[in-house]
């Protein structure tokens, strides 16, 4: 490609709502152009990279036996009514109406229609297993798409559906995704950890997330230093804190003024901040939840609605709380609201004579104990995991790090087969429910997340595996004839044979031609200067190290070869 024909529009300044620097760099570098929020154009640079990021997925996904197929993106209300998820979906979902006033959305997932796919054609244990993807567009009205290609509103994804005979069947499927997602990631040049997550809105249980490590993340991971634990903090598992054993105290009513905060009412009280319990006050569909955690921790409102078996979950108002019969700030345990669902950590089950919120304002109870002074309607570990916590597996040290989830493995297993009655004849003729596991990558997340991970402030770096081009040529002079002819042969030769390469031919000052080349990140510049016809020797730069290395003429091609499969 010669640079003067290619729709490659580089400009100096990325607008200022760019945030990340991928973001300010695919729009500086002309590889993406905003439509509507959330919404972008990708321009041929941007779409080389991504058809070079889905060819990896293909070939990862056909070699575990992966179909490829393609779904509509129009998918009819009915199947995500039976499902139960038309409600649950809520905002996120682009909905319309057709002209007789049916309603569709466009696809966020995929699981109902590949669910009632497959329904109608696996009859028997022997179509199965059966793995199914695509890659597509996907549609999710974002509260608040940003980042640019990192949280969209259409995004790129694959998604892969499994359907197996049985437990172990997917077991098996969740492996082989397991293992083929860790080579795309790897192919692609990306630093990522699977973690342990939480299932959310897909549902199911059982999943892991790979986290491309990036200080821009929108997730936070903990992982041990000694064992291999590593999970999403919303998901990461907590072991109950015992406490000392201690003669239990008769709970009484204290007034507590002007404390507003736990660590003012531990202050006022002369109580260590151990020994008092804080409270956070939802909403849900299943009406007012209280989560209950001792005073220095901090509630985690994903394992609160687990725990709740919520929908969703939202921070309550004053007045609803009010209503529920307990008082912000000094909410407690003690019995006398109204249709509250109560949800206590477990560390807390183990503590005695502590303070906690009398339900009224500016009072308090001191020696509040489990059991006698109050009876939870769940018990469970509902905080959130610190960086001073031990590990939960091993007890080693914890470390936190951001993450950009680049891709989720599920085990859906009879969740969408029992509500779509997808069922298949066992070996004795029985029906069984299809077990089913799912398996999403984005993969325009990708291409922005492994620009948060590679580039400089000159620009891109891309891995060889996924750059637009592998080489860039640049004529130094481009009034000098001998330079542009040498240039012309070199983009020629490379051409012939493979290498993807642009010819800058424009009439541009050298310094702009390299700015470019540094801008929009090929791995390799070609420098073509007064020396090259003289010394008959080839000037290579290597856009990751800076470093430059000199190839004779007719070795360079092998030299080139050499230098990507470095890349
Ligand atoms: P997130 O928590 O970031 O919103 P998710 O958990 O809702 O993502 P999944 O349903 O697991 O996303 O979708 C599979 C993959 O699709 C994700 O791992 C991510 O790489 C990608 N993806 C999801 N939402 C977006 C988005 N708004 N923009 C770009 N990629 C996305
Ligand atoms: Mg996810």
């Amino acid at each position: 490609m010669r640079f003067s024909q290619l729709y490659a529009p580089t400009v100096r300044e990325a607008p200022a709502e760019a945030e990340v620097v991928s973001h300010q760099l695919l729009l500086k570098a002309g590889f993406v152009r905003k439509t509507a929020g959330g919404i972008y154009t990708y321009l041929p640079l941007a779409w080389r990279v991504l058809r070079k990021i889905e060819q990896i997925v293909r070939e990862e996904m056909d070699a575990k036996g992966g179909q490829e197929i393609a779904m509509p993106i129009v998918q009819p209300a009915e199947i995500w009514q039976e499902s139960g998820r038309w409600e649950v979906y809520g905002d996120e979902m682009f909905r319309l109406r057709d002209r007789h006033s049916r309603s569709f959305c466009l696809g966020p997932t995929h699981e109902e229609i590949v669910t009632t796919l497959v329904k109608g054609d696996v009859r028997s244990y022997r179509q199965l297993p059966l793995l199914l993807y695509q890659i597509q567009n996907k549609y999710r009205d974002e509260i608040r798409p940003r980042f640019g290609l990192l949280r969209g509103r259409e995004f790129i994804m694959k998604d892969l559906y499994s359907f197996d005979r049985d437990q172990a069947g997917l077991e098996a499927s969740y492996r082989k995704m397991y293992d083929a997602y860790s080579r795309i990631f790897a192919r692609c040049g990306l630093k990522f950890r699977p973690v342990e997550a939480d299932s959310g809105a897909i549902g199911g249980s059982g999943s892991h997330e790979f986290m491309a490590l990036a200080n821009s993340g929108e997730a936070e991971i903990v992982y041990c230093e000694s064992c291999d634990f590593a999970a999403n903090i919303e998901k990461a598992e907590l072991n109950p804190i015992a406490a000392r054993e201690e003669e239990t105290c008769a709970p009484e009513k204290v007034s507590t003024p002007n404390a507003a905060t736990i660590k003012a009412v531990c202050a006022y009280l002369a109580v260590p901040v151990e020994k008092s319990v804080k409270a956070v006050g939802y909403k849900s569909d299943k009406g007012v939840v209280l989560a209950f955690v001792r005073g220095d921790h901090e509630v985690n409102a994903v394992k609160v609605l687990n725990t709740a078996g919520a929908l969703t979950l939202s921070m309550a108002g004053e007045d609803e709380l009010r209503a529920a019969g307990t008082e912000p700030g000094y909410m407690g345990l003690l019995p006398g609201k109204k249709n509250v669902t109560l949800v206590v950590d477990h560390s807390v089950m183990n503590m005695r004579n502590f303070v906690c919120g009398a339900d009224v304002l500016g009072y308090h109870y001191v020696n509040v104990n489990p059991g006698r002074d109050f009876t939870p309607d769940f018990t469970a570990d509902i905080r959130m995991i610190q960086e001073t916590d031990p590990c939960p597996r091993c007890g080693g040290r914890l470390t936190k790090a951001k993450g950009i989830e680049v891709g989720q493995v599920f085990k859906l297993h009879t969740k969408y087969s029992e509500k779509l009655a997808a069922n298949y004849l066992d070996e004795n003729g029985k029906e069984r429910p299809l077990v089913m596991g799912c398996y999403g990558i984005g993969v325009s997340r990708v291409m922005a997340a492994v620009i948060e991970q590679s580039s400089d402030d000159a620009g891109i770096i891309w891995p060889a595996a996924i750059a637009p081009y592998h080489v860039a040529v640049v004529p130094v002079n481009a009034k000098n004839a001998e330079q542009m002819k040498i240039a012309e042969e070199i983009y020629e030769t490379l051409t012939a044979v493979g290498i993807e390469t642009v010819l800058d031919d424009r009439a541009e000052r050298a310094g702009v031609k390299f700015n470019d080349a540094d801008l929009i990140g090929y791995p390799l510049r070609v420098t073509v200067g007064a020396k090259t016809a003289a010394n008959r020797e080839l000037e290579i730069k290597i856009r990751a190290s800076g470093e430059v290395v000199f190839a004779p003429d007719g070795s360079w091609q092998e030299k080139i070869r050499e230098l990507l499969a470095a890349l």
